[in-house]
């Protein structure tokens, strides 16, 4: 893949290869199996795919599955397929748990160095001595433990003699450092519990920030790239390479995480919209994970050109939620079919043509790429026309059906609206119209001119469908810039889920797209993109779930 512009993780890549300090290029993707992927995930994704391809580097898949208690096979699967899906093979696919027994060997060379102790503060009370910014960290009274001791207790609280919490390994620095992740950072934790990969082997589990730079350097990982909330970490991250005696001595490089407009994007939240039933599942189409994007009708190419128009840099302000829409629309206009899709039927009597006969007109697949081909459309006495291209009284301006008025069927014929019929409540059930068989489509009628096209479909032989629209789920872009679980005042985000995400409308769509299959993408005249839902679509009942509308403010 191209990354057209230059960036500054780029740079330091070619600087390190034209001083000789890496052969070639090693990253990686580390996602902790604890959720679905989102769409920042795709943002590092194709940030370090993209960047080892370049330099026809490698990029392993490697799951920082740590924390026992909130991993899952499912979540697993899960990463695999969207990585693939989104166009790219990992060199190995790696567990960090495969490297528990190494991780345990490099502690107790810490340990034997005198550089981790096992501490049996509380986790209150080693918050409570770290001290703050202005003030500086107590050390813990079991801080000076002789290297017996600590080898003692760190390979019994491996044998697990000792409950969760009563004990923890210390990597011991300094506890006046003006970086509060060198103040004694815990390094090993007690956890008596199952793991999706090691089962019950273990009950210790390393910290991500010991786990994380072992994971690299075990895999020689040239340049681990991670978001800017980690550039506190950095220094850690050095002293574990370095005190730990790893050969390889990758070097972590930051940049600004992806922040999207009316979007939360941290697998914390979207599980809660998933268990709380605010969504039908992770892959729900409103959701910004990486399956619930597949599912709506996003292209990996779509996904990918957005990420790389966003850019690589230290910031992380906001990115309109209308810039992806925009790169969707790119993407399918040369490559899906056009069609007819009526979403509030009203029905057209054409009083004027011919009880049985029903014709077969031409139409393009799609104007801007012809070599798409032509379709036929049914046309017959009864169609259906919107029930919003129909007013009895029009204001100024409406240029569709209204009594005595004349529009244009798009590929078919001009109809004028003669006859309201309605029902005892006064409901416009049926319009009567005539139409002329002399300004029939494509033969070049020019006697006179209408201002409206609607679209249709025709009566008969119409396949009943569901359509789906969408719109925001979160209602405040403030949420996510904000970085913090807590919107304005008390609110949590839940508080901003917007109740009006999802409409459901009922109608009919065109013959010819009998045989249709998920995932499927269509642009309907008039509304937009739309894909054929892969969860809810049967053989006699097609869902189509709206990408994206038509018309966009958007500009790049
Ligand atoms: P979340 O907070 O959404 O759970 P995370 O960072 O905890 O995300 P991980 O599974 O640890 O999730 O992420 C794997 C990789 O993806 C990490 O390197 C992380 O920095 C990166 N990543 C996650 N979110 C974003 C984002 N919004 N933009 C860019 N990169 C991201
Ligand atoms: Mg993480
Ligand atoms: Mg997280």
């Amino acid at each position: 893949m191209e990354h057209n512009s230059s960036n500054f993780i780029k740079n330091i890549m070619i600087a390190d290869l034209e001083s000789g300090k890496h052969k070639n290029i090693i990253t990686r993707f580390p996602p902790e199996p604890n959720g679905y992927l989102h769409i920042g995930h795709a943002k590092s994704i194709i940030t370090n795919f993209g960047l080892a391809d370049e330099f026809n580097g490698k990029t392993n898949l490697r799951f920082d599955d740590t924390n026992p208690l909130k991993e899952d096979q499912e979540f697993v699967d899960s990463i695999k397929e969207d990585v693939k899906w989104l166009g790219y093979e990992w060199e190995e696919l790696r567990f960090a748990s495969d490297y528990f027994e190494e991780m345990y060997e490099r502690a107790v060379l810490l340990i034997k160095k005198g550089k981790a102790y096992v501490d049996d503060l509380t986790q209150d009370e080693i918050r409570e001595y770290r001290g703050t910014l202005t003030e500086p960290g107590k050390e813990s009274p079991y801080r000076n433990r002789s290297v017996e001791e600590n080898l003692n207790l760190f390979e019994r609280m491996r044998g697990g003699e000792f409950e969760n919490g009563s004990k923890v390994l210390r990597a011991k620095i300094d506890m006046s450092s003006p970086n509060l992740n060198m103040r004694d950072p815990v390094i090993y934790r007690i956890s008596h519990a199952t793991h999706h990969n090691t089962g019950d082997k273990w009950c210790i589990y390393p910290m991500y920030a010991f786990a994380h730079p072992l994971e690299d350097a075990i895999e020689d990982v040239t340049h681990s790239i991670c978001t800017t909330e980690f550039e506190d970490q950095r220094p850690l991250y050095n002293w574990v390479v370095e005190e730990c005696e790893m050969e390889s001595k990758p070097q972590q490089i930051e940049f600004g995480r992806l922040n999207i407009t009316n979007t939360v994007m941290s697998k914390r939240k979207l599980k809660q919209l998933v268990d709380e039933g605010f969504v039908d599942g992770w892959d729900d189409p409103r959701m910004p994970t990486i399956s619930g994007l597949r599912r709506k009708g996003f292209t990996p190419g779509a996904i990918r050109e957005f990420v790389i128009a966003t850019g690589i840099s230290k910031g992380s302000g906001a990115v309109d939620e209308a810039m992806l829409d925009h790169f969707v629309r790119e993407d399918l206009k040369l490559t899906a079919p056009r069609t007819m899709g009526i979403l509030n039927p009203l029905k057209v009597v054409i009083t004027n043509y011919p009880e049985d006969q029903v014709e077969m007109l031409d139409a393009e697949i799609n104007p801007e790429n012809p070599e798409m081909g032509m379709r036929q459309i049914p046309f017959s006495r009864e169609i259906y026309i919107e029930q919003d291209d129909f007013m009895e009284d029009p204001p100024k301006k409406y240029f569709r059906l209204f009594p005595g008025n004349e529009v244009r069927l798009k590929n078919a014929y001009f109809i004028k609206c003669n006859e309201v019929i309605k029902d005892e409540n006064g409901q416009v059930i049926e319009i009567h119209c005539t139409y002329d068989p002399e300004t029939k489509s494509g033969t070049g009628f020019t006697g006179r001119k209408v201002k409206g096209t609607l679209h249709w479909v025709d009566a008969k032989n119409a396949i009943p469908a569901e359509f789906r629209l969408y719109e925001p789920l979160i209602l405040d872009s403030e949420l996510e810039a904000e970085g913090e679980d807590e919107g304005s005042g008390n609110k949590t985000f839940l508080d901003y889920v917007n109740p009006n995400s999802l409409e459901i409308v009922h109608g009919f769509i065109e013959p010819n797209m009998k045989g249709s299959k998920p995932q499927d993408k269509f642009q309907f005249f008039r509304h937009g993109y739309f894909n054929i839902d892969p969860k809810h679509s049967t053989d006699e009942k097609l869902v189509f779930n709206r990408i994206v509308s038509l018309k966009s403010s958007f500009k790049l």
